[in-house]
């Protein structure tokens, strides 16, 4: 299967893995539970415990949103997110992806640490980010959404594509009314989360699908 459909490519050898290991955990799951396609929402608060096996449960934290114990296959989820879908969803995703690509480090900071904030944008912080961005937006799911939603609303689905990640005039208008509200209704994900996804994926050219000044001023 390949990993990134034109016109997407990744350049970066860690957000690769983690792109990888994402496709890889989301194709096992569906092999497992017999699903032609992968399932949109993907319903990570399910498929966590089954097919994923792993050992998963909340617990009273304000610190931090959750964390993983490496090795042991255990997540932990603060419980006030409860009461909020997308960033249990989110967090869910960004622990198992520590759990799939990372090793335990003796020396490593617990999350309760307070030094630990200091290192939350650490190379295996963005990693798992970038992991819990690839599985609970799957890229070819994506893609199909954002045609979908050119289809729905009759614009010329090359044209708005291109638009959408060329410095044009009409880039932020079309992130913003049609993109990223389709993204986050279809992946049920923040829209901190949308923006997140699209501003990492690079295109051929190695610019990003998402330009950076079009990023800072919708994430305002
Ligand atoms: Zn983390």
């Amino acid at each position: 299967m390949t990993l990134l459909p034109e016109p997407f490519c990744e350049p970066r050898d860690a957000d690769r893995l983690a792109e990888s290991a994402a496709l890889a955990c989301l194709d096992a799951c569906c092999q497992t539970l017999g699903l032609a396609a992968i399932q949109v929402p993907v319903p990570i608060e399910t498929w966590i415990e089954h097919p994923l096996g792993i050992d998963f449960g909340f617990e009273a934290m304000t610190d931090v949103a959750g964390y993983a114990v490496l090795g042991q296959g255990r997540i932990r989820v603060a419980d006030l997110l409860c009461h909020d879908e997308l960033r249990l969803r989110w967090t869910i995703a960004h622990e198992l992806g520590h759990l799939l690509l990372h090793k335990p480090e003796p020396n490593a900071l617990r999350p309760d640490h307070p030094e630990y904030r200091h290192v939350y944008s650490n190379d295996r912080e963005r990693q798992a980010e970038r992991f819990a961005a690839a599985f609970l937006i799957p890229i070819g799911p994506m893609v199909a959404t954002l045609l979908e939603v050119c289809n729905h609303e009759r614009v010329r689905s090359e044209e708005a594509l291109f638009s959408a990640s060329r410095d044009t005039s009409d880039s932020a208008r079309i992130w913003n009314d049609l993109f990223l509200p389709a993204i986050c209704n279809r992946f049920r994900v923040t829209r901190a989360g949308a923006i997140f996804r699209v501003g990492e994926l690079r295109l051929e050219d190695g610019a990003p699908f998402m330009l950076p000044k079009v990023l800072v001023a919708l994430s305002a």
